[in-house]
């Protein structure tokens, strides 16, 4: 594979004219294809009186129809893709833990394009070439670990393909082989790390420098617990199959700002999720995104359900979006307040007799939702009084996020560890 060139590419230092610019020609040649190579998109946008040509300026993409999940799991598997079959060189598939998988298709140069924006996210990371990359997201279907795998590989690093599991080993592995950065979910990386502390080895003794961590939300406060656990600074990298996998947006390690989103193949949009409107830039909604550049299965108008807001660019020109810690899916309503469970996750992680492990289960009682929180003592603090930590941490989330919970203190090491995306609800009801 040819090398990415060292350094920022010279999108990353265009000015917001020329990025405009780019986005406005790519945006209409991709309306364009999918109308003309795709049936049903064709069909969407003629039940919706659009044309690739009303497209006069980026902001009339507001005039074009939403694609949904819902889009993809009736084109099951391959009804939505815009080439034919012969000409799509890998495919994916989400994990489909809510109903029927979904289905991604990939041409040569979505595979490129794609290896590229992960090249680009790693070093915004701090990467580089010559740094040895252990990818702990799993391998297969799921697009975590050869998005990764081939990104880490154009920047012109050494890749250590471990995917996910089998933690024994893939801490045999950090101590043998030394990686300088780590690919992995946030959750499981603190797998990880327990098993590092078990062992009684001193992180500090590690070659590990940088996380790179995602594919699910994850909290400042685990941000926090990480960095000191494993002594690396952790990165956000964020990205979904409908859209390409990891690497739409990333975060850079000098500012730890949000997440640049690479606008040159990623359009992004914010939405009120009720109205359906178009939200200025700086205003909290559902994240909405449109490829510019793909060729196989693009995505016009693809809602994310996730909840982010769009900020200037910072160290790049290109916009940032926010650190997502949540999604409208995730959302719990408990008495008539909105939760979601990284806000739980803040006030687990602020005790420190707790491990950075939580589960939220929902039953019902009396016709009302109520809410569990399982949580585990640090084995350094098991004997601590359970009633009395268990009032403090209740008072917290009463007090920070206005809601009454049960909590129920575990012995140390009895609550399920993440070996990927974690699950961190169970609702009984
Ligand atoms: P699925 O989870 O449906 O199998 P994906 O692996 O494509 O499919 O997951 C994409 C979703 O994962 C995103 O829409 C988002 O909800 C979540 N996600 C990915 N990266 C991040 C991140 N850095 N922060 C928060 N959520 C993330």
């Amino acid at each position: 594979m040819p090398q990415k060139n060292i350094g920022l590419e010279a999108i990353e230092t265009a000015s917001i004219d020329e990025i405009r610019h780019l986005q406005f020609q790519r945006l209409h040649k991709t309306l364009h294809h999918v109308y003309h190579n795709s049936p049903v998109y064709r069909q969407k946008f003629d039940q919706h009186g659009v044309h690739p040509d009303d497209l006069k300026k980026l902001e009339d993409l507001c005039l074009f129809p939403f694609t949904v999940k819902n889009d993809l799991r009736e084109q099951y598997p391959f009804g939505l893709f815009c080439l034919p079959i012969e000409q799509v060189s890998r495919i994916h598939a989400s994990s489909g833990t809510t109903g029927q998988p979904i289905v991604v298709g990939y041409s040569k140069n979505d595979i490129q394009t794609w290896a590229q924006v992960c090249a680009r996210s790693i070093y915004a990371a701090g990467g580089r070439p010559g740094d040895k990359v252990h990818v702990a997201y799993g391998y297969g279907l799921f697009t975590g670990g050869l998005g990764a795998h081939y990104g880490a590989e154009l920047l012109g690093c050494t890749v250590i393909p471990m995917s996910g599991g089998q933690t024994e080993k893939q801490v045999q592995l950090i101590q043998d082989f030394a990686p300088d950065i780590i690919m992995v979910t946030p959750s499981y990386l603190l797998n990880i790390a327990a098993s590092i502390q078990q062992k009684n080895i001193d992180p500090t003794s590690l070659s590990l420098r940088i996380g790179i961590l995602g594919a699910e939300p994850w909290s400042e406060a685990m941000r926090d617990e990480i960095e000191a656990q494993l002594a690396i600074d952790a990165v956000d990298i964020f990205g979904l199959s409908e859209v390409i996998g990891p690497g739409v947006a990333q975060e850079c390690i000098e500012t730890k700002d949000g997440l640049t989103i690479w606008e040159d193949h990623f359009y992004p949009e914010i939405i009120d999720p009720d109205t359906n409107e178009v939200l200025p830039d700086g205003e909290k909604g559902e994240l909405v995104l449109t490829t510019l550049s793909k060729e196989a299965l693009p995505v016009i108008r693809y809602r994310t359900r996730d909840i982010s807001c769009l900020l200037p660019g910072s160290t790049r020109t290109m916009r940032r979006i926010q650190k997502i810690t949540g999604r409208y899916d995730d959302m719990l309503i408990i008495r008539g307040v909105n939760v979601f469970p990284s806000q739980i996750e803040e006030q687990v992680l602020s005790m420190e007799a707790l491990a950075p492990h939580y589960l939220i289960e929902i039953s019902e009682e009396n016709n009302m939702a109520a809410l569990t929180v399982h949580v585990e003592f640090l084995s350094n603090h098991a004997q601590n009084n359970v009633q009395h930590v268990s009032r403090e941490l209740a008072d917290k989330i009463k007090n920070f996020i206005g809601i009454s919970v049960q909590i129920a203190i575990k012995e140390p090491g009895t609550l399920p560890r993440s070996e990927g995306k974690s699950k961190r609800v169970i609702d009984r009801r």
